[in-house]
């Protein structure tokens, strides 16, 4: 059976390899694509801006105007997803939600509406940065508080949110490993005289500059010895193609809320 995707947000970084994923996936086909109201992009074809060549697909500024889908992939923004979610809802379409950078307020908005459809949600659709939070879940529990535990990104001068998405998935898994809560032990920013560093803490650092795709790396310092978890992405295909190997996964699954950790690790 083909599964009929819709891609928001397609003239986007992600947007783009987005849509190349699913034009290159057998048993799937793009059947629709959006952008926001005033892109120049709107009523061009999904296909132009990748290689991929024309795919007879116009990108429209209205969810209604595509054709009906399985499933709809959102790369955005939160305040665009939320309302995407609420045409998901009403459409009975199951979602695959990229977006990063809902504060805790919009993420609840967006678990209410999105509760009668299968979704998976993930900071970080590589397959390798979700072995890297398991590694890092394993390691904080082995390693103990005594080990001191950083988690530094490094993204391109485009991305809009800190820490990212990912660093915060990492900074949870550590924050699992040892039994506590990130909310208490998150330290998100230092300067001036911080006083000596808290038993305890996870610290976060950030870089944007340039083109970097996405590079995490998780520190654990102890007396006498450091370990580093770092994962580099060196292209945007590869959150491309985890989400596609998601979607798929996705479309056997009941009504529910999943992410990457389920889809690899099914139980
Ligand atoms: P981008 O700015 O290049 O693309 C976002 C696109 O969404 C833009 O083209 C924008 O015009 C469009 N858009 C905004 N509002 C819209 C609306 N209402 N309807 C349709 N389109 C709309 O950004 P990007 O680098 O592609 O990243 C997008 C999001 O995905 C960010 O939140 C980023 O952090 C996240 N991201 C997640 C992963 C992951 O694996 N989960 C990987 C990379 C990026």
């Amino acid at each position: 059976m083909i599964t009929r995707v819709i891609v928001v947000g397609a003239a986007g970084r992600m947007g783009q390899s987005l849509i190349r994923a699913v034009t290159e996936q057998e048993g799937m086909r793009l059947v629709g694509a959006t952008e926001r109201q005033g892109s120049p992009m709107l009523g061009r074809d999904a296909g132009e801006l990748t290689d991929v060549g024309a795919l007879g697909i116009a990108i429209e500024s209205d969810l209604r105007a595509c054709s009906r889908a399985d499933v709809l992939v959102d790369f955005t923004a939160p305040e665009s997803t939320l309302a995407h979610a609420r045409f998901a809802a009403e459409q009975g379409m199951r979602m695959v939600v990229g977006t990063t950078g809902f504060s805790s307020q919009q993420l609840d908005g967006l678990k209410s509406i999105l509760t009668s459809v299968p979704v998976l949600m993930a900071s970080n659709y590589s397959v390798g940065v979700n072995l890297t939070i398991e590694l890092a879940r394993r390691t904080a529990s082995v390693l103990g508080p005594d080990y001191d535990a950083e988690i530094v990104d490094a993204h391109h001068r485009h991305k809009v949110d800190a820490p990212s998405g990912t660093a915060l998935s990492l900074g949870e898994s550590v924050a699992e490993g040892r039994g506590v809560s990130l909310e208490d032990k998150a330290v998100y920013a230092r300067q001036g005289i911080t006083g000596a560093r808290e038993a305890g803490a996870i610290g976060f650092s950030v870089i944007r500059a340039g083109d970097i795709v996405g590079e995490h790396t998780v520190m654990f310092a102890g007396a006498g010895e450091r370990l580093e978890i770092k994962h580099v992405a060196t292209d945007r295909m590869t959150f491309a193609h985890g989400a596609i190997r998601g979607t798929k996964w996705l479309m056997d699954q009941n009504v529910g809320w999943y992410d990457m950790q389920d889809v690899l690790n099914p139980s």
